[in-house]
């Protein structure tokens, strides 16, 4: 990818200084919540997510540390309270601690409610002490299956060990996690009510999530797509479902299993429109922010912040970008062998 090197836009005389009001879309949602593809590099080859021989990006085209969090602190003047920290694996970029710790302060000094990660745990028993240390309070760990043969099959790595024990430590260090599961048809599905239940024994959350066909990959997504309304019928046969109120301005929408007195949150952006309390945006580790996953519309911010831009130009440039959030989303898995709707994986977007 050749970089394109732009002027920093021009700050219109009528433009908004940061006001209390924060970041207002065109249909009224207040955008409050950035999540930050920290890297695209990862340790695991999962097969939804990424092939087995993945190309990663040269380390020019990434943004630098002090560049990422120059940005976060822009969308923080802007109103943004809630960042969640993804990749790729955002464990495995040398020097995040420099951003978490400096996250975690802006989060003592009040200055934002959370600062959180997704993480595939493998590498979590070394840093769980020290994102403890940090402040963090809970984090998402994605874990698809309890079975070794199983998780090898779906992350090409065998290592389901160093994920568990991630676990425990994080637990250990009293940060709270919830586990994200990916449903697939003929891999995980039957497996599933079994993790639940073990996970909500560990006092731990699960929130299954659909496939989403974002960028292509070795397998066809019809292969592996399963419809969470046919998974939640299943949990229905075996457990006393109650659906709560909980919204988040997420996708997600929860259900509590009487019968563990755990949560289950479901994630369906194909059987299921999520997106009129969308609160929240995405910025890749090369910058682009995606006003909406499903999406392909974005705003280059390297090119902005390398072309030289001050904070003013910056803050100006995202009040812009949120003008044009869209509505909904475009998401359909329509046939065997089709596109993908959107030609990025979720590695590049952070999930
Ligand atoms: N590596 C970290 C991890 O796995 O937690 C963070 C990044 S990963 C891209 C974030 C989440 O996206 C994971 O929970 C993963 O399961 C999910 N994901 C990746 N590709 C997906 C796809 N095509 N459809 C649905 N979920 C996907
Ligand atoms: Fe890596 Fe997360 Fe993608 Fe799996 S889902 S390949 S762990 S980035």
């Amino acid at each position: 990818m050749s970089e394109t090197v732009e002027k920093p836009p021009a700050v219109p005389k009528s433009a908004k200084t940061p006001t209390e009001d924060g970041l207002i879309d065109p249909f009224g949602r207040r955008i409050s919540y950035l999540r930050v593809s920290v890297t695209d590099r990862c340790d695991l080859r999962c097969v939804y997510c990424m092939p087995e021989r993945m190309e990663f990006l040269p380390r020019k085209e990434v943004l630098s540390l002090e560049e990422l969090e120059r940005l976060i602190r822009a969308f923080m003047r802007r109103g943004v309270r809630k960042v969640r920290l993804t990749g790729g694996e955002p464990l495995v970029r040398k020097g995040i601690f420099t951003v978490i710790d400096s996250l975690g302060e802006a989060v003592r000094r009040g200055e934002l409610d959370e600062v959180t990660l997704t993480t595939n745990a493998t590498r979590l028993e070394e840093f769980a002490p020290r994102l403890a240390s940090a402040g963090i309070k809970r984090i998402n760990v994605s874990l698809d299956t309890l079975d070794p043969d199983r998780f090898e099959r779906i992350t090409r790595r065998r290592k389901l060990d160093d994920v568990l024990k991630g676990i425990d430590a994080a637990q250990r260090q009293g940060i709270a996690i919830k586990i994200n599961a990916v449903a697939m048809k003929d891999e995980n599905a039957r497996e599933i009510p079994a993790m639940i239940a073990w996970a909500h024994e560990r006092d731990i959350d699960v929130t299954l999530i659909e496939i989403m066909p974002l960028g292509d990959v070795d397998q066809d997504r019809m292969d592996q797509y399963l419809p969470l309304t046919q998974m939640r019928d299943d949990l229905e046969h075996r457990w006393t479902l109650t659906p709560l109120g909980l919204r988040t301005g997420g996708p997600a929408r929860y259900v509590r299993v009487e019968e563990t007195g755990g949560v289950v949150g479901l994630i369906s952006p194909l059987t299921n429109n999520f997106c009129d309390d969308c609160n929240r945006v995405r910025l890749t580790c090369t910058g682009q922010l995606y006003m909406c996953l499903g999406q392909d519309d974005n705003a280059d911010f390297r090119s902005i912040m390398r072309a030289g831009a001050d904070d003013a130009a910056l803050d100006h440039a995202i009040e812009a970008a949120i003008t044009r959030k869209p509505k909904g989303h475009d998401f359909e898995i329509r046939e065997r062998g089709a596109a993908p709707a959107v030609s990025r994986r979720m590695s590049a977007t952070g999930g």
